[in-house]
């Protein structure tokens, strides 16, 4: 597999530090409110590497934080007069209940700020006894960037433009230099309650630190994917990277993978310029998860994507065109044994959806060819030319890309429940039990799932 690594700025072949499981840090939302689809875009591109990386046979271990404290978590728990841990309880739950929906596969550790201090305490605790961090008159701290002579690597800055050891008035903070960043934040008043003992006295951590913490009380000193939307390779990331390895003097991670922008009118959606909708804003207007997880997932994630109504449309069609296709095919095979070898047509599509993944997740080109199976096994149903073993075998190379797309119904695993009430229903039915059998498809209907009669028996969809 190869990817595109946003430190050295080019495509690289991929494998695991340790051989066999990725280790892979992603930088999660901050609960303050509920996440839009733009930062969805990004989760969403982070579980598409993740299943390819499955796909390939690698193991994944990935840690995704949250960010329970910081300036705008304080400012809501404090405008609703609730504590912060409760205040953020109801979007940390939001946003798993939106990942679910999106058919997004859970993270092995999502791992809160708040439950890490000490991790973040000590990790300046080394940073100020290396010479790196300092301290403020206010009792922040601050880490000097000029200390780390690698600043810069990841956003490929130029150094030489920067100044350091300017003392610069700024009412704001106390720092020596502008790119100094602050690891520790001093308690004031608009914090209320909201605050740590520590070194330096009371307060709280900044937003950077938290991440190198995390990552490597979960990971190790040296991992292997760090990833986030663009605009967090600076300084969000460089940040992380010189506190770790200022301390480890090891590469903190060794591919940095960067999702590009969702747009609205050629604008990045974000909360501060309005221009965004929650996941909730779609679903009220009858937009179902994987229709969302369609668009978001259908452009290549290094390209920025615009986000609009009609793209929503026709992920609709394109989506009822599969689904079509995988009706037609579990009829057709009937439950046949899929073709061994598969026939060619089949591996000729699987072998260029497999080629499109491994070069730097390339969708459109997987999407081409998920779309060259069903226009194949179309032609072949049309042609009366689709024996059973085929239709499996189609089946099967469709199920295999689901894998990693998650948006189609071929491999659905009907659950227990699901199957005994349906067997209920068709005994109810043997019987002409009609009014059980209604009842049956209600029970069957709460769970999720849609029953239709046809002359071949009861089907079963996904509602
Ligand atoms: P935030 O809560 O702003 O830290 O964002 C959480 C994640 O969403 C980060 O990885 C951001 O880079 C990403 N993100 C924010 N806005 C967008 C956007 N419009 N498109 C893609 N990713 C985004
Ligand atoms: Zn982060």
């Amino acid at each position: 597999m190869k990817f595109y690594n946003s430190l050295t700025r080019r495509k690289e072949d991929f494998s695991p530090l340790d051989g066999k499981t990725v280790r892979m840090y992603t930088c999660g939302p901050t609960v303050y409110n509920f996440a839009h689809i733009g930062n969805f875009r990004a989760y969403i591109f982070e579980d598409v590497l993740r299943r390819a990386l499955e796909y390939r046979g690698y193991g994944v271990r990935q840690v995704m934080n949250l960010t329970d404290v910081d300036d705008k978590t304080i400012r809501g728990a404090r405008a609703e007069g609730v504590e912060l841990r409760k205040y953020t309880e109801k979007y940390k739950k939001a946003f798993f209940s939106d990942l679910a929906t999106l058919g997004v596969e859970p993270a092995e550790v999502y791992p809160a700020a708040t439950d890490h201090i000490p991790e973040m305490i000590s990790l300046i605790s080394e940073l100020e006894r290396l010479g790196i961090a300092y301290k403020s008159e206010d009792g922040s701290v601050y880490y000097s960037v000029s200390k780390f002579p690698e600043y810069g690597k990841l956003a490929h800055l130029d150094r030489g433009g920067m100044r350091h050891g300017v003392r610069i008035s700024n009412d704001e903070y106390e720092k020596d230099a502008v790119g100094d960043f602050a690891l520790w934040k001093a308690w004031d008043a608009d914090d209320g309650d909201v605050r740590w003992d520590s070194p330096w006295g009371p307060g709280r951590p900044g937003w950077h630190i938290e991440c190198s913490a995390m990552s490597m009380k979960y990971l190790g000193e040296s991992f292997d994917i760090h990833t986030g939307g663009i605009d967090n390779m600076f300084p969000h990331h460089e940040n992380e990277i010189a506190q770790a390895e200022a301390v480890t003097g090891k590469q903190f991670a060794a591919f940095w993978l960067h999702c590009a922008h969702l747009r609205v009118n050629g604008e990045k959606m974000s909360k501060s310029l309005g221009n965004f909708f929650t996941l909730r804003d779609l679903t009220e207007r009858g937009w179902s998860g994987r229709e969302v997880r369609y668009v978001l997932m259908s452009g290549h994630y290094r390209q920025p994507l615009n986000f609009t109504f009609d793209a929503l449309a026709s992920a609709r069609a394109s989506l009822a065109r599969i689904d079509a296709f995988s009706d037609a095919l579990r009829e057709c095979a009937g439950g046949a044994c899929a073709a061994d070898p598969a026939p060619g047509w089949v591996a000729e599509c699987v072998d260029s959806f497999g080629r499109a993944v491994d070069d730097d997740l390339n969708m459109p080109e997987a999407f081409s060819a998920v779309f060259s199976l069903v226009a194949a096994a179309n032609k072949r149903l049309a042609d009366g030319k689709l024996a059973p073993g085929e239709a499996a075998a189609a089946m099967a190379a469709a199920g295999g890309f689901n894998r990693i797309l998650n948006v189609m119904r071929v491999t659905e695993d009907v659950p227990a429940e699901v199957s005994q009430l349906l067997s209920l229903r068709e005994e109810a039915r043997r019987r002409k039990d009609w009014g059980e059998s209604d009842r049956l498809r209600a029970a069957i209907s709460d769970l999720g799932w849609a029953v239709k009669d046809t002359p071949s028996g009861q089907k079963l969809t996904r509602r």
